[in-house]
């Protein structure tokens, strides 16, 4: 058996800022567009819904931006996450491929939203918000938020895809445990979910759906404001912390990878690891990134790449992104994570100007590859994880075969250890 290797940075060493791409992309994003009117949005309309801090990340081409201190804080409790090789499954595939784990399943709710939902509360919390109303599909998102509301004394609603709710119900005990409140979506507590539940008493809701529900809520109460856990830019920024660690470790044992994999669902555990890296890149350093999807929702390898609602009831704006239309109700997989029609305006940007590549994979493969990753590396992934796993072994193999050395990285976006039903 090989040698474990991992390789860790002390809490001094975690980042101090988080990395904003916008300031290095050799191309503008298309602005978000006015839901009703389709003119570009102004900034203090996105005010509505998130805080100023907020807004400003969202628009801001600052380079580094400063990591407030009492976040930093409640980083340290998880963070700085290993990063872990993958020897056994290098030996299992007997290749010259060398294949590294990110692994954000030590946050405290198993998966990388933390790294987001603790600032995002923080800036609320600063800017006098009492209540943070939000949607979540597999769930993750809401005990993320819902953790980040404890600490930072913060009221959260989460309204939480029906499907999910009911495959998932340790994900409720979850963000109950820290206080949230959870409703299965479509519900008949906003009007649309009851004109939805009108027409449908059936629905299995959708994030898109849910997102609608959510922002009715915002949008009828005072202090209260909506909290996305994926997608736009301020949310890649906070994650930019798992790829801004990986160069940090990758330092220090003198590596640098070749290949660049994460799992896609809105982008934000794919951006926060590849973003860090394309300054790289952009000095023609030959690095692949690769989006892992499922290929029963494939927004970046079967969307199409136009201005779309993030949600169902078309309140949110319009954002240019690869999509597979708002009204798009995915097939109940496992990987709840990934049942997003649409994607992160960044992630899309990369993907159309062939700066990210992208693959889908069928829900038996990915289990069959989770089975195998949980037996020879004793970690149980998350099923939207073994998207990003399943890619990184496809590439080992396409290596081998091309006989070339190359070094993998992927993110190991969360455990599995909540997702039993599913695998069972
Ligand atoms: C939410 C989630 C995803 C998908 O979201 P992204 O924004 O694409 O990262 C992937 N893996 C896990 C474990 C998740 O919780």
């Amino acid at each position: 058996m090989g040698r474990r290797e991992r390789v860790y940075l002390s809490v001094e060493e975690i980042p101090k800022y988080w990395y904003n791409a916008l300031a290095d992309l050799p191309f503008q994003l298309d602005p978000p567009l006015n839901p009703q009117t389709k003119e570009i949005m102004k900034p203090e309309e996105l005010s509505a819904i998130f805080p100023d801090p907020l807004v400003e990340q969202e628009v801001t081409t600052e380079r580094f931006i400063k990591i407030p201190e009492e976040v930093l804080k409640e980083y340290a409790i998880f963070r700085p996450s290993p990063l872990i090789r993958a020897t056994n499954l290098e030996e299992y595939l007997e290749t010259p491929v060398k294949i590294y784990y990110k692994y954000e399943g030590v946050s405290p709710t198993g998966s990388h939203k933390t790294n987001t939902s603790i600032p995002q509360a923080y800036y609320n919390k600063i800017s006098g918000i009492e209540t943070l109303v939000t949607e979540t599909g597999a769930g993750q998102w809401g005990s993320a938020l819902s953790y980040a509301g404890l600490k930072f004394g913060l009221n959260i609603e989460v309204y939480m895809v029906k499907t999910s709710f009911e495959q998932k119900p340790m994900r409720k005990c979850l963000i109950n445990l820290f206080g949230g409140k959870v409703t299965p979506s479509p519900s008949l507590e906003t009007n649309f979910g009851k004109k939805i539940l009108d027409i449908d008493k059936e629905n299995p809701g959708s994030l898109g759906i849910a997102i609608s529900e959510a922002l009715e809520v915002v949008f009828s109460r005072n202090k209260a404001k909506y909290a996305l856990g994926s997608v736009l830019n301020h949310v890649l920024l906070h994650q930019t912390i798992i790829g801004l660690e990986i160069k940090k470790q990758f330092e220090k044992i003198n590596e640098k990878p070749d290949v660049i994999i994460g799992c896609h669902g809105g982008g934000s555990n794919l951006g926060g690891t590849i973003l860090p890296f394309i300054p790289e890149k952009l000095s023609g350093k030959n690095i692949k990134f690769l989006a892992c999807e499922p290929k029963s929702c494939p927004t970046l390898t079967e969307g199409e790449y136009r201005y779309d609602n993030g949600d169902t009831a078309g309140l949110t704006p319009l954002m240019k992104m690869y999509t597979l239309g708002k009204d798009f109700i995915p097939p109940k997989i496992h990987a709840g994570g990934l049942r997003y029609h649409g994607s992160a305006p960044i992630i899309a940007k990369l993907k159309h100007e062939n700066m990210l590549e992208a693959v889908a994979f069928t829900q038996d493969e990915t289990f069959e590859v989770a089975n195998l990753f949980a037996k020879l590396e004793g970690i149980i992934p998350a099923p939207e994880s073994s998207h990003a796993i399943t890619g990184a072994i496809k590439e080992a193999l396409k290596a081998k075969k091309n006989k070339e050395e190359k070094v993998i990285v992927f993110t190991l976006s969360g455990h599995g250890l909540l997702d039993l039903t599913a695998y069972s």
